[in-house]
């Protein structure tokens, strides 16, 4: 053999997805992404992403999952967890003693949420003090439109849903930050402690009520969230409330080959699998759906992946065929469907570009997250990238491998280690992104497109 003949033999040779697609597939590609940025827009909370894809699951012929319920091959099925947190089925033809396929995403997002008693008024301002939720670098924070999301129980036991910011005729809120002229002090500190967590305070108004006394402006303000939302201020503890970036999902290049918006981790990886549910015929195995909350904060809590809501759901399922659900879950396998860092030709020195995710080269597998020395990874086995691999490259999916930056430079999880613990072989997967957890992310269409492809394959098996 020629040393070509040899090289190309034997050489891994990673393409840019463009390489590869046909126009039609490239059509496709755009269909796909207008629709998830529709999603985006929509979708800002996991409460928010939760009412969308219960509503557009209905509207496919989803039904609630009830204990007892007989369950056939081909029905479709979808657990509503707590509004925040929502898992959904279509039922295989095989006994589900042969397992599931599972894909899991979340879609909470790191943002600045209210404290539960937020208003206050000082110098003339209105503010709400907040307690930021997930990982943020603080100082992306202030100085740009934010938009107010969540939902208010009111005393008298009903509740209603806020969101104020993302009509064009609705306000913004902001948090300031401190003019560079008198920055002196502040642009010496570090860029962690330039803006502190106790300074993420978000502005309301400045007009006072006419009248004598203090706090005229705070009771403005109010008096308007009571016009409109019947509140009282004792409903802000009763009430979950978040301040996120304001606007719409767009694109960005002159190419328009990227989509930049806030929250694609990992709401571009739920909605790639939830599309891909849909989008199949009564599959063998069961395919099943997790859209999951606070993997942010640590997969905590009643609707986090660590929540036994999954083996509430799964039993359900299992005890309708009479299988155990260890069984169940020992022949199951799950995609742990999470966003990977793109590299980024601006911040090289973090990564090991041999083994780094990169922007159109498709959905990123990733056999490890963790740090150091891949602790709190579950590390996918080499049978278990196999199959990956095999179900990927079967169907045709542009796929790449993914690390989550250089040996020792940090680190991170996902929903990954939790399903791995049930007894179920997991690998990790999902899009490259740039500015993760910024205010604006962003990523490729063609990695969002491929990455549903990836999902819908896992299905079929
Ligand atoms: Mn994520
Ligand atoms: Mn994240």
């Amino acid at each position: 053999m020629t040393t070509d003949e040899l090289r190309e033999k034997l050489l891994s040779a990673p393409k840019n997805g463009y390489t590869a697609m046909t126009p039609a597939q490239r059509e496709e590609l755009n269909a796909y992404c207008k629709r998830y940025a529709a999603f985006m827009d929509a979708c800002k909370t996991e409460r928010e992403a939760t009412a969308w894809t219960v509503a557009e699951a209905e509207k496919r012929g989803f039904k609630p999952l009830a204990s007892g319920m007989q369950i056939h091959p081909g029905d479709k099925v979808y657990l509503n967890n707590r509004n925040k947190s929502v898992i959904l089925a279509v039922i295989g033809t095989q006994s589900l003693a042969e397992g599931m396929n599972i894909c899991a995403a979340h879609v909470d997002s790191p943002r600045i949420d209210l404290k539960p008693n937020p208003l206050y008024e000082d110098g003339g301002i209105a503010y709400f003090k907040t307690h930021y939720y997930g990982g943020i670098k603080k100082y992306q924070w202030p100085t740009i439109p934010l938009a107010l999301h969540g939902i208010i129980c009111r005393k008298d036991g009903t509740s209603v849903s806020v969101c104020i910011g993302e009509d064009e005729t609705d306000p913004v809120l902001m948090v300031s930050d401190l003019l560079v002229h008198l920055s002196a002090d502040q642009m010496k500190k570090t860029m962690a402690e330039g803006i502190a967590g106790e300074q993420l305070n978000v502005i309301l108004g400045t007009e006072p009520l006419d009248g004598e006394g203090a706090d005229l402006v705070k009771l403005n303000i109010l008096k308007l969230l009571n016009e409109k939302y019947g509140i009282v201020e004792d409903d802000f503890h009763t009430a979950e409330l978040t301040v996120v970036p304001a606007g719409k999902c767009r694109d960005v290049g002159l190419d328009r080959s990227l989509l930049g918006a806030y929250g694609h981790d990992d709401r571009v990886c739920a909605y790639a699998q939830l599309e891909a549910l849909f989008s199949i015929d009564t599959p063998a195995k069961t395919a099943v759906c997790i859209l999951a909350d606070k993997e942010e904060i640590g997969s905590v809590g009643v609707t986090g992946m660590q929540s036994r809501a999954f083996e509430y759901f799964a039993e359900t399922l299992c005890l309708s065929q009479n299988v155990r659900l260890g069984e169940c879950f020992s022949n199951s396998f799950c995609l742990s469907a999470d966003v990977s860092n793109a590299f980024d030709p601006n911040f090289p020195e973090v990564s090991d570009r041999r083994n780094n995710s990169m922007l159109n080269y498709g959905v990123a597998i990733c056999k490890y997250t963790g740090s150091r020395g891949k602790s709190g990874a579950s590390d996918a086995s080499a049978e278990a990238m196999q199959h990956v691999r095999t179900v990927l490259d079967r169907a045709g999916v542009c796929w790449q491998l993914a690390t989550l930056g250089k040996v020792d430079q940090g680190g991170g999880g996902t929903v990954a280690a939790y399903m791995a613990n049930r007894n179920i072989v997991t690998v990790d997967a999902g899009v490259p992104v740039l500015c993760m957890h910024a205010p604006m992310e962003l990523v490729s269409k063609l990695d969002c497109y491929e990455t549903y492809r990836a999902c819908k394959a896992i299905y079929l098996g």
